[in-house]
C-alpha cells in the first residue's frame, strides 16, 4: 500500500502533510485531555523515532510534527489512537470541576454536546466551545455554537466565528438549564442543517437568513 492509500485509510484528521514533505501525526484527544497510556505512547513514539517533541495546537490537541515518511507508519502504530473521534469539534474548559471561577460543569456539558453532535449531518464544519463562566476560555462566543455558564444557568450563542472574518455569536438564550440549552442548540442546528448552503458556516448562514429567522425556528412551537 502506498503512502497516499495508507493515510486515506486512517481516521479523519490523523495525519497532515507538511510543506517540507514531512507529516504531522495527531493523537486522538477529547476535550484537551490525555490519559497516562496515551501520554506514554506519544512519548515512546517521539523518542523511538528520534523526533524533537510535540506542539500544542490551539484546538487543544498535541501535534507530532516533522515525522518523515519513512517513520510515519511506526509513529502512527506507536501512538495507537489517532485522528478525530467525532466529526464536529468541541472545545471545553475545566469549568466548575477544576477552575475556581467555574459556575457550571462545562466539561460534562462539552462531553454531552460532542455526543449529541454525532447525529448531525451539517452543511459545513462546526466548531463549538463550552466554558464554565463568562470568561469564555473555550472561546464560546467565536464558535458556531457557544455555551457558557453563569450562576443561574447557561448562555447559548449561535453563529460565531474566528479566523479572518470574525463574528461574535448571537445570544439565543441566557440563564437556561442544561436541558433547555441543549434543546435550543438542537433546534438551531436542525434549522441550519435544513437551510444552510453547502460549505456555508453558521456565521454566514445567520447573516444570510437573519437572526429573526433563526430565533423563529428555535422558539416556535414544534409542529406535530
Ligand atoms: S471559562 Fe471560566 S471556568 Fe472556564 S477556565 Fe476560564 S475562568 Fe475557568
Amino acid at each position: 500500500m502506498n503512502m497516499e492509500e495508507y493515510i486515506k485509510g486512517l481516521p479523519k484528521g490523523a495525519v497532515r502533510a507538511r510543506r517540507d514533505g514531512t507529516y504531522t501525526v495527531v493523537p486522538r484527544m477529547r476535550l484537551g485531555q490525555m490519559d497516562a497510556e496515551l501520554l506514554e505512547a506519544v512519548s515512546r513514539a517521539v523518542r523511538e523515532n528520534g523526533l524533537a517533541g510535540v506542539r500544542l495546537a490551539a484546538s487543544q490537541r498535541l501535534m507530532i510534527d516533522n515525522v518523515p515518511a519513512s517513520a510515519l507508519r511506526a509513529v502512527v502504530t506507536a501512538v495507537g489512537l489517532v485522528g478525530d473521534a467525532y466529526a464536529h469539534k468541541v472545545q471545553g474548559c475545566q469549568g466548575a470541576a477544576g477552575c475556581k471561577l467555574g459556575q457550571q460543569d462545562s466539561l460534562a456539558a462539552a462531553d454531552r454536546l460532542e455526543r449529541m453532535l454525532v447525529d448531525f449531518s451539517l452543511p459545513a464544519k462546526l466548531k463549538t466551545g463550552v466554558s464554565g463562566c463568562p470568561m469564555c476560555c473555550a472561546e464560546s462566543l467565536v464558535r458556531d455554537v457557544g455555551l457558557f455558564g453563569r450562576k443561574h444557568g447557561w448562555t447559548v450563542s449561535f453563529g460565531g466565528n474566528g479566523g479572518k472574518r470574525v463574528r461574535g455569536g448571537d445570544i439565543l438564550a441566557e440563564n437556561v438549564s442544561e436541558e433547555e440549552a441543549f434543546y435550543i442548540i438542537r433546534r438551531a442546528l436542525v434549522f441550519y442543517a435544513e437551510h444552510g448552503k453547502v460549505k456555508e458556516r453558521t456565521a454566514r448562514f445567520v447573516e444570510r437568513v437573519g437572526l429573526d429567522a433563526v430565533r423563529l425556528a428555535v422558539f416556535s412551537e414544534p409542529q406535530a
